[in-house]
């Protein structure tokens, strides 16, 4: 099926289910008001010549236009490119050009974020054809009403383009219901109908081409292992630009009938948890970071979230203590962990909730249903036996079409034997349960020891005084390399040194194991989808070391 298909067969089946609440604006969608919503969205870009195959970009916050984005694409079978809110003008410029953008969807002034509105602008003039239309998001909390801009043209409104649409679409005798019943009606499921960045967490952002096939069959595959329902009511703190709020997000919650929950456009943990508390929510999503924040609020307890079951944990290595925590404070006992990249639409593994306890804070869990997974030597390409450690392989339906116009990259990526290598260390043991360890390039190699960042990473966690941490290796004349730890203090702690935490770990580590070096930070240098840049540690731990 189409993600556009199977979403009319959702929306036919349980039309005034609600489907999607926006908290900052107060605005509700049933299924069948988003439906009509999205049809009128389809419309008009049809009249505007959009087309299948087309690329659509969306450079916005956590916006419901977002969502109605989305599926109208989908529908139309126009290609969504999916642009980080973080991204500036020569990011911006860079997505634009290389997927060849038509259209860009973006919205008007949101402080603390520069003008997106003359970003844009700036863009479009060196892009040429290049059309903007711009979510007039008239609640004050991302447009600042001194900072609204006087004019934009109709032909850029974003509402101007809805009441186009429904005027299509509701006229006597309008041909654009059968439109686009003939554009739906020339999708295949094979179709690229997204595209995304990668996190940029260890590089420049890779353009990965997804289809219907890919996402609609993870999302669904997602949705089943968390047992969704017409009940669930799901609040969404993660990014929807990455597939962990569009897919993990959308995909999982609406192919199952079930409710999204916007708490603000951009992360906010207090905003969370009273979506969660004031929404009667089933399930909340975060990476590690969103969550070690709700967690340490002051005002957490005030937060009623007994409504809580289910939730997702994903994106970076979850900390087995911030997973006892969700599990234990946040009533959510029974949390996923899901591991996947952008390239396996996302994702590859995840934990199920019969899963033992053990097994749901320590392992990713086991490969999904329909998908492959195998550990190879990084250097040899041969398979492991279970239990060693190597490069995590992953094949099936979920494997992207390639990186968008970069088939270098693709085959370096996807083998011929169509086995994805992902670039992650990891595990498995003899029932299946996969372990990740880090990443290749951030192993660190101090005096001929391979040593795991994340192994120290979960010891220090353990530490009364430490909120978060960060573990990276920085060059070293007599070792090669030695270990720094980037540590957040925790609230109502002043300081920590390199030998609180020596003494700390003595007899509980390998020698070769305790950091030399211990920095403290009041936070992390970040991606937007939540994700430390241990690049820019790596960077500043070298400058501090030398
Ligand atoms: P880039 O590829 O641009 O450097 P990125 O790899 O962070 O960025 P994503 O596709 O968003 O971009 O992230 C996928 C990666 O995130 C995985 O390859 C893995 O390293 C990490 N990851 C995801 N989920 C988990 C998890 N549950 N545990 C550990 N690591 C995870
Ligand atoms: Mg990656």
């Amino acid at each position: 099926d189409t993600i556009g298909g199977h979403f009319s067969r959702i929306a036919a089946a349980s039309p005034q289910a609600t489907a999607l609440i926006d908290r900052p604006s107060g605005r509700r969608w049933t299924y069948e008001e988003l439906e009509s919503d999205v049809d009128a969205l389809a419309y008009a870009l049809i009249e505007r010549g959009i087309a299948k195959g087309d690329r659509v970009g969306i450079w916005a916050q956590n916006l419901p236009e977002w969502t109605l984005t989305m599926y109208a694409c989908a529908k139309v079978g126009a290609i969504l490119v999916n642009i980080n809110p973080a991204y500036r003008t020569h990011e911006l410029e860079f997505v634009v050009r290389q997927s060849g953008t038509r259209l860009l969807i973006s919205q008007l002034t949101a402080p603390p974020h520069s003008n997106f509105e003359q970003i844009a602008r700036e863009v479009a003039q060196g892009a040429s054809g290049l059309e903007l239309v711009f979510i007039d998001t008239a609640h004050a909390e991302v447009t600042g009403e001194d900072e609204r801009p006087a004019a934009i043209q109709p032909s850029e409104s974003f509402a101007a383009l809805m009441e186009r649409g429904r005027a299509l679409g509701s006229d006597a005798g309008a041909k654009m219901p059968v439109r686009l019943r003939q554009a739906m009606g020339a999708l295949d499921a094979d179709d690229p109908i997204n595209l995304q960045y990668t996190s940029g967490t260890t590089g420049f952002p890779k353009g990965v081409t997804l289809t219907h096939h890919n996402l609609l069959n993870n999302g669904y595959s997602i949705g089943e292992v968390l047992a969704y329902t017409g009940e669930d009511r799901v609040v969404l703190p993660v990014p929807f630009f990455h597939c962990f709020g569009m897919v993990i997000g959308f995909l999982a919650i609406f192919s199952h009938g079930a409710s999204a929950i916007i708490p603000s456009p951009g992360f906010d943990p207090e905003r969370s948890l009273a979506a969660a508390a004031e929404e009667r929510a089933t399930s909340l999503y975060g990476v590690p970071t969103m969550f070690i924040a709700e967690l340490d609020l002051p005002n957490f307890a005030d937060y009623d979230l007994t409504s809580l079951r289910t939730g997702v944990m994903a994106g970076s290595p979850c900390p087995v203590e911030v997973m006892k925590r969700v599990i234990s404070q946040m009533h959510m006992s029974e949390v996923a962990i899901c591991y996947g990249m952008t390239e396996t639409s996302p994702v590859s593994t995840m934990t199920r909730t019969d899963d033992t306890l053990a097994r749901r804070t320590e392992t990713v869990g086991r490969v999904m249903p329909f998908v492959e997974v195998k550990i190879v030597d990084p250097i040899t390409g041969l398979t492991l036996p279970r239990g060693q450690k190597g490069e995590l392989c992953t094949r099936g339906y979920s494997v992207m079409r390639g990186y968008w116009e970069e088939p270098e990259k693709t085959a370096e990526a996807i083998d011929a034997g169509g086995w994805m290598h992902t670039g992650d260390l990891a595990i498995m043991d003899a029932d299946g349960y996969v372990d990740i360890s880090g990443r290749i390039k951030d192993m660190v190699i101090r005096g001929g020891e391979n040593i795991y960042p994340r192994e120290i990473e979960e010891f220090l966690y353990t530490h009364p005084s430490i909120a978060d941490v960060q573990v990276v290796g920085v060059s070293d004349e007599k070792y090669g390399e030695e270990l720094m730890a980037w540590v957040i203090l925790r609230e109502g702690v002043a300081s920590l040194t390199a030998d609180e935490v020596r003494e700390f770990s003595r007899g509980k580590l390998a020698h070769y194991k305790i950091p030399r070096y211990v920095e403290v930070r009041e936070s992390f240098p970040m991606t937007v989808s939540g994700k430390v840049r241990k690049v820019e540690l790596r960077a500043e731990g070298e400058r501090l070391s030398h």
